[in-house]
């Protein structure tokens, strides 16, 4: 199990890691997602000993990385977003080199032969790094993580600077690796991690702005409930019907489509279902509903109100907060 308590990390007068806390258990494949420069990299470093925190605690399996860090780091495969690669060294050079530094105690040969399978790079053991296209580069990187067969793996931006073809490879690998591995992935592309992770911490700035699988992020953010409709109506009676439903806090015009309908967007009151009251009212007016439904957002739409500085992060947050209240 992976646990992080109340981690900051300050850089001169910046703060980069605002009081982060987070607990991952084993087998969890969980994304860090966040836009350029919110932090992620730092937590990961910080979690696997390269960079010490100022304020917190992070420890693996029970083993605290600043205190015990030979144990705690035995158990992490660390890919950082620049790869540690001697590119002068052929693959398998490099990889026994990786082994040495270690101080891995499996048998050397399979070991390596085993990783080199897992990751299909056997095909080019013997080719230097510096001849190998990126996305070689990238599995010769996690390679290297798997030495030593640690439980843990921290993959930062695994995907960054690849083409397509080569993403879905690494996604497919970090699938195949989750079998066996609990992993932290940070994207700050939505659908990468969306397409590996069952839970996603969002950060933003140095905060966590969310934590859950994605349908919870989903469905948290658009718990309102609220719907939109298009009805072919006179716009001010539409809405004063609209607005006359039990059931019904507000109503918005949102304006005319080009079917001439008019769209509003309905927020009930907490969790009322108000469209059959909707139909049958607009139905008796002979206003007919051209289009109807529940402004659920997509992930890319949440992350992007997540990320975004003037409502996104506080409403989350504070929606989150009233939850918390409430229990
Ligand atoms: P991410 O990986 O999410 O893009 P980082 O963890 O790399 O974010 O950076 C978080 C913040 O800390 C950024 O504002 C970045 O400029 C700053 N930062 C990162 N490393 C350093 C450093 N060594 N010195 C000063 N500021 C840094
Ligand atoms: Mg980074």
């Amino acid at each position: 199990m992976i646990e992080v308590t109340g981690l900051s990390k300050r850089y001169g007068n910046h703060l980069a890691v605002s009081d982060v806390s987070f607990k991952i258990e084993d087998g969890e494949v969980v994304g860090f997602l966040g836009p350029n420069g919110a932090g992620k990299s730092t937590i990961m470093n910080i979690l696997t000993g390269y960079l010490s925190a100022t304020a917190g605690k992070a420890s693996i399996d029970g083993y605290d990385i600043m205190d015990e860090p030979a144990e705690a780091k035995r158990r992490i495969g660390y890919l950082p977003e620049i790869p540690p690669l001697y590119t002068d060294m052929s693959v398998k050079e490099y990889l026994n080199f990786v082994y040495d530094l270690k101080k891995v105690k499996l048998p050397k040969k399979p070991h390596i032969s085993e990783i080199c399978r897992l990751v299909k790079i056997d095909n080019v053991e013997n080719r230097l790094i510096k001849t190998l296209s990126k996305g070689y580069r990238q599995r010769v990187g996690i390679a290297q993580a798997l030495v030593g067969n640690p439980d843990v793996l921290i993959l930062d931006e695994p995907t960054v600077g690849l083409d397509p073809k080569q993403i879905i490879e690494i996604r497919n690998l970090i699938a195949k690796l989750s079998r066996n591995h609990t992993i932290i992935v940070s994207s700050h592309i939505l659908s990468e991690i969306q397409a590996v992770c069952g839970r996603i911490i969002v950060i933003n700035k140095g905060n966590m702005v969310a934590d859950g699988t994605p349908e919870e992020l989903s469905a948290r953010i658009s718990a309102d409930n609220s719907l939109e409709v298009s009805v072919l109506g006179p716009e001010k009676d539409v809405e004063k019907l609209l607005s006359g439903i039990t059931g019904v806090e507000s109503v918005q015009s949102l304006g005319k489509g080009t079917d001439g309908s008019v769209s509003f967007r309905v927020m009930p009151e907490n969790g009322a279902d108000v469209r059959r009251d909707m139909f049958e009212r607009l139905s008796d007016r002979k206003w007919p509903i051209m289009e109807l439904r529940s402004s659920a957002l997509t992930l890319e739409q949440i992350f992007l109100r997540l990320t975004d500085e003037t409502s996104g992060s506080e409403q989350l947050l504070s929606g989150k907060k009233e939850k918390e209240e409430n229990k």
